[in-house]
């Protein structure tokens, strides 16, 4: 016998499941039952392309025992079975990625322990009810061992020389004292009702039947003198006076009959769960509670599925479906290198597998279910399912429905609201990857919007109010709403009353790249050069006449500036605001620079080509700018100016998004500003000029300008 340590993690869950106060213990049923189920699952599976593998075991079944003698409760199936070192490892060296989170969730109180199959630790459940678990496993390419754990840290692992399993696991629950209700012929019935009705495999519950049998033979006899013995005892517990002599009575009848009749107690296999699948009946005659714990027991979810569509296909390919969205994303959504088993396979109501990735489109992900296919070969395997036409039909057909599902959703308001909140990355997912759904899937979209308020709207709604005239859908990229909600961006905007969408999720960014329209509606991006702001010819004048009046400043503004803006021109979709930076249309946004920046896998080769070529854009009704023009073209080489015009270029950078190259130079720009304000002279308190560092030696345009003004 070899003794191994829990992995850390596993000890200290087990520990909180034994020691937390919880009621709700019957799910640890569920739990092993599901386990076997996917232990069948996996050898029915192999011996469809090798029947040689269920040779020791042709049938497939899951079996509970209850022994009130020896207080235990066994579950057996004949699924894979474990391996020695299977054992060693899955149950009680290798935690998985759930463990902690499973913990965290129950810890923090947004948990509890029900959810344990969700997490991928169900086994561990065996430790609500039993104070010692025995598990015995025979898997057809090794002996038979025995694990064993009375929790507290360690397990056992030996070799089984009984050899009693052909093939699968023996479960051994050593019930705790106050545990005997899972004993209970009607609380087990009741049990696998309620959790396990729908597992595809008989559950077939140990029962005991009485009959009645006629005896002579003396053997017999003493066994019935036996019994009549026990009963009596009963009996005088009960009642102590009568009985006896009635007793005494019955004896002497049946000794002269020589035959009598024997209570004969029995044990045997009684199936417990239905057999005919849920998606093979017609979907009227399904309740909305079989379906909820339908998808229960293919999830483990502890709440109900937010909505299903039960379908079939028929024509040149059948097949059924049944399709659910849950209340909430699991909490690894997007851990892409992990495998969901989301969709289950089956083909002629035999289970096939339930990771085909070909079934359902990555963006998908969340959707559960169940397709149940007539075409495809039994023996299909992993490599041909890639090429096979069929699946390619049936995924299609599945997005499609799914579609349709969500569809429907969006006419119950809270039921899409709650949809949305956890699904919407994927849609936007969706966006990006599906082209040929591109709009249905747009259709779902919902955004806030400068006048939605707290609602979320959609591109729909939107269009149907725009403005009289209005051409576009402009839309505005940034960290939050309320960082984008306050941008200079929209000051003009919303002077004329245009709707501006607010795209706040940073997956937006690469949506809208794909989007591009809507409803034949180009989508303009606030923050992007080309932003064309339908003026009448009286404004378009004005504009004109104004343009040529600041082409001076626009010229020394980019003269001071150099390299650091691609031109400085006179814009109009500010009004408060005395200047912002603009990205080029095809360039990225400033929010997309920010999102660039922050991911730590960027191609830098991709950052300098598509990194923000900046235009500022200046309002040349605000009186900041008014006010530098007029000093401006009084003396070209004012330092003030050209402090100013960096002060304007570094503070634009910050309300447009983008972040600041050299916080340094800025706070030293603004502090010679506070000197000012206080009536510091800068030559009394500052080393010499000559003394400083050539801090600006990037910046040529002020190296040179500088230059120049020792030349003058
Ligand atoms: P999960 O089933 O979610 O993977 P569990 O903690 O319930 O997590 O089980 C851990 C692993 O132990 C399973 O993945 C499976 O490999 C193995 N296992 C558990 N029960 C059985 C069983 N009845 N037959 C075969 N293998 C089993």
């Amino acid at each position: 016998m070899e003794t191994f340590a829990f992995n850390a993690d596993i000890q200290q869950l087990m520990s909180l499941i034994i020691n937390t106060f919880y009621s709700n213990k019957e799910i640890f049923l569920r739990e092993l039952i599901s386990n076997s189920s996917d232990a069948l699952d996996k050898i029915r599976y192999e011996s469809i392309t090798d029947p040689d593998k269920i040779k020791e075991q042709p049938n497939f079944y899951i079996r509970i025992i209850p022994d009130k003698s020896a207080n235990t409760l066994t579950i057996e199936d004949s699924g894979i079975g474990m391996t020695k070192t299977d054992l060693i490892n899955n149950l009680g060296t290798i935690a998985r990625s759930g463990t902690k989170a499973f913990m965290e969730a129950l810890t923090a109180g947004t948990g509890d322990i029900s959810m344990i199959g969700q997490f991928g630790v169900g086994f561990y459940s065996a430790y609500l009810v039993a104070d010692k678990v025995t598990v015995m496993s025979k898997h057809n390419d090794d002996d038979q061992y025995i694990w064993e754990s009375s929790a507290g840290g360690s397990f056992t692992v030996s070799k089984d020389p009984s050899g009693d399993v052909p093939r699968g696991t023996r479960i051994i629950l050593h019930l705790k004292e106050d545990q005997s209700e899972y004993l209970e012929e009607r609380r087990l019935k009741d049990l696998v009702k309620k959790h396990s009705e729908f597992i595809g495999f008989p559950i077939e519950l140990s029962v005991e039947k009485t009959t009645e049998k006629e005896v002579d033979d003396e053997e017999e006899e003493e066994e019935e003198k036996k019994d009549e013995d026990e009963e009596k005892k009963d009996e005088e517990e009960k009642d102590e006076e009568e009985p006896k002599i009635e007793d005494e009575d019955e004896k002497e009848e049946k000794k002269e009959k020589k035959k009598k009749k024997v209570k004969e107690v029995t044990k045997e296999f009684e199936q417990i769960n239905k057999n005919k699948p849920i998606w093979m009946r017609k979907p009227e005659d399904v309740t909305t509670e079989e379906y909820a714990s339908f998808y229960k027991s293919i999830t483990n979810d502890w709440e109900e599925h937010l909505i299903v569509k039960h379908f079939s296909v028929e024509g040149q390919l059948e097949f059924k479906a049944l399709l659910f969205v849950p209340r909430r994303a699991p909490f690894d959504l997007f851990e892409t290198r992990k495998k969901r088993n989301n969709i289950k396979l089956y083909v002629r109501r035999v289970f096939i597998m339930d990771d085909c990735e070909e079934l359902i489109p990555e963006w998908l992900n969340f959707v559960k279910g169940v397709v149940d296919s007539e075409d495809l070969p039994l023996n299909i395997s992993r490599e041909s399912l890639q090429q096979n036409k069929i699946l390619k039909v049936i995924r299609k057909n599945l997005v499609k429905k799914c579609l349709e599902m969500f569809a429907e959703l969006t006419e119950k308001k809270d039921d899409y609201k709650k949809f949305y909140e956890q699904f919407s990355k994927n849609l936007k997912l969706g966006i990006h990857e599906d082209t040929t759904n591109r709009i249905k899937i747009a259709e779902l979209l919902r955004f806030h919007t400068s006048k939605s308020g707290e609602e979320q709207i959609s591109f729909k709604e939107y269009v149907d109010r725009m403005k009289e005239g209005q051409k576009d859908i402009f839309y505005i990229t940034g960290e939050s709403k309320a960082a984008v909600e306050h941008s200079p961006f929209l000051e003009t905007l919303r002077k004329k009353g245009i709707e501006v969408i607010y795209m706040v999720d940073p997956i937006d960014e690469y949506c809208v790249q794909q989007l591009k329209e809507f409803d034949g509606k180009k989508l303009r991006c606030c923050t992007k050069e080309g932003l064309d702001l339908e003026d009448d010819e009286d404004e378009k004048k004005k504009f004109e006449e104004l343009k040529e009046e600041f082409e001076p400043l626009c010229k020394l503004m980019k003269e001071v500036l150099h390299d650091k803006v691609e031109k400085v021109v006179v814009g109009q979709r500010i009004s408060d605001s005395p200047c912002v930076l603009v990205t080029s249309e095809f360039g990225w946004s400033a929010n997309m620079e920010r999102i660039m920046k922050a991911q730590a896998l960027r191609d830098n080769s991709m950052t300098t080509y598509m990194v923000s070529r900046k235009t500022m854009e200046i309002n040349p009704k605000h009186s900041i700018m008014v006010e530098l023009k007029k000093k401006a073209s009084a003396d070209k080489s004012d330092k003030t100016v050209k402090d100013l015009i960096w002060l304007l270029f570094d503070t634009s950078l910050l309300t447009s998004g983008f972040s600041l190259d050299d916080p340094t130079q800025f706070a030293g720009r603004i502090h010679r500003m506070i000197k000012l304000g206080l009536s510091i002279d800068e030559d009394e308190e500052a080393p010499a000029e000559e003394d400083l560092p050539p801090l600006e030696e990037v910046e040529g345009a002020e190296v040179e300008a500088s230059k120049m003004e020792e030349v003058d």
